[in-house]
């Protein structure tokens, strides 16, 4: 038996916001991620 290791999406964790989403200020609050939008992770789909 052979697993397949094209399963994996091409999403990786953007490396702006460690994942996260969002950047932490030292201020104080957070400022969502305009790499990423938000949710963490990039896509290799380019417009
Ligand atoms: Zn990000």
């Amino acid at each position: 038996m052979s697993v397949s290791q094209k399963a994996e999406k091409y999403s990786e964790k953007c490396v702006y916001c460690e994942g996260r989403g969002y950047f932490q200020l030292i201020l104080g609050g957070s400022e969502t991620c305009d790499n990423c939008g938000g949710n963490g992770l990039t896509s290799n789909v380019k417009r």
